[in-house]
């Protein structure tokens, strides 16, 4: 089992420690998903539980989707990347220097 996997199962306890201020390495943290409180030992945790870190991430890569819908292929390296910007022709800003200076010689 693993640490994270017995703080979810295990708040009352992680309470009850956080409450009498006897551990002090419990935390009281806001679930970045649901808003729910809970509490850790691990201080860069950010969610209560597996299923709220799953869904943050689901939301993530669905937003990262209908931000960057326009797919490229980069000049100068030929990598596939994604950008805002429809007319975007270079993946990196080391990519655009290149051909910058290739263009210049
Ligand atoms: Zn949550
Ligand atoms: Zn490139």
């Amino acid at each position: 089992m693993s640490n994270a996997q017995w703080e979810y199962e295990n708040q009352d306890f992680l309470r009850a420690r956080y409450e009498d201020k006897k551990w002090y390495t419990v935390r009281k943290h806001v679930c970045l998903e649901c808003g729910k409180e809970y509490y850790t030992i691990c201080n860069f945790r950010k969610y209560c539980s597996d299923a709220c870190c799953a869904e943050a991430e689901r939301k993530r890569t669905e937003e990262r989707k209908l931000a960057h819908h326009s797919e490229h292929i980069c000049k100068v390296c030929g990598k596939i990347f994604s950008s805002k910007r429809t007319d975007a022709q270079y993946c990196s800003n080391g990519c655009r220097q290149k051909s910058y200076r290739a263009e210049k010689r």
